[in-house]
């Protein structure tokens, strides 16, 4: 066999016609890979397969080549993941929802985001953002010599309570952001020199390659945008580089008048139902 591998780089093994080799074995364990397969699906009902054997679908809305037939999950584009699979589900769903109503499958509803602020008192939040280097918790593992006695039995035990709870602790909350209201700043420099990651630059604005390198910590990962702000009044810019911040909070605990707040986020998909609906709701194109 010979891998080729297509422009999405994936790898189809070609047989190149030499002959077959053995290999004498005591034991022999069989690793397959997961694949789709659907030869129950008439050919000639309307729903066309692409060359992989896979369902060719609208990729926002799961509709088949027959209308009123959705996909999702690993039967949509292959094998992924659990998360994905949810997600088909839901986009499916207000496809279909959309249809049965006589809306425009392309038309997606906006999710709804919020922001919301996570002081409680000067020094407390609503989240918990110590900065921990705790490495990930190992699984508890089932005694060796049972595991091996029974090969049925489960091994990895999971989490109780407590580890999980420790292990969420582990959290980055990526979710919290840093906001910043220019208005309220005095430009006290404060939050700059308690960042512990130097994320935080007030300094002259300019133009994006000469400004990246000259901040706190040179910003050289040109992927990352950087947050600048409006021009305050001294004539500087707050400029802030998300790539090394660690939503520790420190930069807005330290604010004397409020200019920094933590704030969670919040995204809320529009789920099937009356809110999926072009009719009465508020929706953005696709
Ligand atoms: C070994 C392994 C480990 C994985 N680990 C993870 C992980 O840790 N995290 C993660 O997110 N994902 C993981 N995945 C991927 C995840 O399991 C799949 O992405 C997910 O289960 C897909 O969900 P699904 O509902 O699309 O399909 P499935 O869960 O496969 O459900 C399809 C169902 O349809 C049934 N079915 C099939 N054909 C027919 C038919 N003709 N008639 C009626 N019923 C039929 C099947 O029996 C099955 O119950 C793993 C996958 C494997 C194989
Ligand atoms: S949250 Fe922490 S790391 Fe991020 S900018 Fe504020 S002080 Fe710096
Ligand atoms: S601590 Fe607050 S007021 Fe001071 S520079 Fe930072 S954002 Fe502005």
């Amino acid at each position: 066999m010979r891998a080729v591998f297509d422009e999405h780089g994936r790898r189809s093994l070609i047989p190149t016609g030499e002959p077959d080799a053995h290999f004498e074995c005591d034991e022999v364990l069989v690793a397959v890979g997961q694949d789709n397969a659907f030869p129950w699906i008439e050919r000639d009902i309307g729903i066309e397969f692409d060359k992989w054997g896979l369902p060719k679908l609208d990729e926002k809305t799961l509709q088949s080549t027959l209308p009123n037939v959705f996909f999702g999950g690993d039967a949509a584009f292959g094998p992924k993941n659990i998360i994905w699979a949810v997600a088909h589900g839901h986009e499916a769903a207000v496809s279909i929802d959309r249809m049965l109503n006589g809306e425009d499958l392309a038309v997606r509803p906006a999710p709804r985001t919020r922001l919301v602020p996570q002081k409680m008192g000067i020094h407390a939040w609503r989240y918990d953002n110590a900065i921990s280097v705790d490495r990930r918790l190992r699984v508890p593992l089932r005694d060796i010599s049972a595991a091996l006695k029974n090969i049925k039995i489960e091994v990895e035990l999971g989490f109780d309570p407590q580890l999980a709870a420790k292990e969420a602790q582990r959290c980055l909350n990526c979710d919290v952001q840093t906001v910043f209201t220019p208005k309220l700043c005095i430009e006290c420099d404060a939050c700059m020199d308690i960042c512990p990651m130097d994320s935080i630059s007030f300094t002259a604005n300019g133009e994006e390659n000469e400004l990246r390198p000259r901040l706190r910590a040179p910003a050289l990962n040109p992927s990352q945008d950087l947050y600048v702000s409006e021009t305050l009044k001294t004539g500087r810019v707050m400029v802030k580089d998300e790539d090394v911040c660690l939503h520790c909070g420190l930069c807005a605990e330290r604010c004397p008048t409020g200019a920094w707040d933590m704030q969670k986020f919040l995204l809320e998909m529009t789920h099937a139902g009356a809110g999926c609906r072009s009719a009465g709701t508020q929706t953005a194109s696709a």
